[in-house]
């Protein structure tokens, strides 16, 4: 009975790890593709793995389905080492950006494919096919030639087939960059709720940082092959670890320096996000526990919901102010070369390490 108790009591208090990866390396030649990545992805959690190009990112979801072998280090799935088993034996799918639907098969046929090569009898395949269409909201679609979708249908076409095997973990190598910007924005949204609903552990691989902020329960920002942090999209964006984090989740805007020392009175790189910023008045006294600069406007850029503001700031160095258009007249190009004064509150100033 103790036993039981106490069972319980940890499945609670802790929740489960779907992939463990220890020291995960990977070389090409003389490419260190991955160096040594620790990772903790949790049961039910949507993880994306954001970086630039040649990262590592691919190279990392390629390891963790069985595609490529690691030089070193291990890979768990649900507690069990897989770093040996071949890609058929773990239980993980992958969806890839070109994701070549059979084009003489139906949407339901393109489902059920999988299931019919493991001898999954009928009945059960064409329900379970189903299921599959109506999680991603195509359910009427199933008679369908994949010719007569759009490409957000193909896609989520794409993400049924691989949910239909009902993996415990799936893994998505940039699933979204073939679709144009307004339709990704929209299948964004789309993938988050199907992965809400059906509760199965997600690995996304992508370089859009904006997409990686709106999905992400957990973000592994990735800089020549290895995780540089890992934490909520709010804990990457608002407290980036280190000043490439700073330049790649956001617009760099940092503080180092001369310009450091003269602003805050401190040593250091420091960031502040743009849109903390405001512009004031020259000679507009700062509130208690602002910190004020004073600069000359070089670049002001209206972008529909806000206006972006280049300030060269008088002790050298320049910043980024973004402000909202909430007034009727939002014309501000009459402030590039004025004197102006940025303004921002002193907690949203974050050290940043080089
Ligand atoms: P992208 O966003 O461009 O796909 P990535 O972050 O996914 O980039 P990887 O594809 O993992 O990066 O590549 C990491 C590094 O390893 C790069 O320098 C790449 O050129 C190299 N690399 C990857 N696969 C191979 C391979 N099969 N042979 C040789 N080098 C490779």
């Amino acid at each position: 009975m103790r036993i039981v108790i106490q069972g319980v009591k940890h499945a609670m208090s802790e929740p489960s790890v779907a992939i463990r990866l220890r020291g995960l390396t990977r070389r090409f030649g003389d490419v260190l593709a991955v160096n040594g990545v620790d990772l903790d992805v949790l049961d039910g959690e949507f993880l994306t793995l954001l970086g630039p190009s040649g990262s590592g990112k691919t190279t990392v979801l390629r390891m963790i389905a069985g595609f490529e072998r690691p030089d070193d280090g291990t890979i768990e799935l649900a507690g069990v080492d897989v770093t040996r088993v071949p890609p058929y034996a773990r239980d993980v799918n992958t969806v890839f950006q070109d994701y070549a639907l059979f084009p003489h098969m139906s949407v339901q046929k393109n489902v059920e494919y999988g299931l019919k090569v493991k001898k999954v009898p009928s009945a059960e395949r064409v329900q379970r096919a189903k299921e599959a269409l109506e999680s991603v909201r195509l359910g009427a679609y199933g008679d369908r030639a994949p010719s007569q979708l759009s490409g957000g249908q193909r896609q989520r076409v794409a993400l049924a087939r691989a949910l239909v095997n009902r993996p415990k973990v799936l893994l998505l190598d940039e699933p979204l960059g073939a679709l144009d910007l307004k339709l990704r924005e929209q299948m964004q949204v789309e993938l988050k709720e199907s992965q809400r609903g059906v509760g199965i552990t997600f690995v996304f691989v992508t370089h859009d940082q904006d997409e990686a902020l709106t999905m992400s329960d957990r973000i592994a920002v990735f800089n020549e092959g290895n995780i540089a942090q890992l934490g909520t999209p709010t804990e990457v964006y608002e407290h980036p670890a280190t000043s490439f984090v700073a330049g790649f989740v956001g617009t760099s805007n940092l503080l180092e320096g001369a310009a450091a020392e003269a602003v805050l009175g401190r040593p250091g790189t420091w960031s502040v996000r743009p849109e903390k910023i405001r512009v004031v008045a020259a000679d507009a006294l700062p509130n208690d526990g602002e910190h004020a600069v004073p600069g000359t406007v070089r670049e002001v850029v209206y972008v529909g919901m806000s206006t972006r503001f280049v300030v060269d700031l008088a002790v050298g160095g320049s910043l980024m102010a973004v402000q909202q258009n909430s007034e009727m007249s939002t014309d501000l190009s009459h402030l590039r070369g004025q004197q102006v004064q940025l303004v921002w509150d002193a907690r949203h100033e974050y050290k940043v390490a080089d």
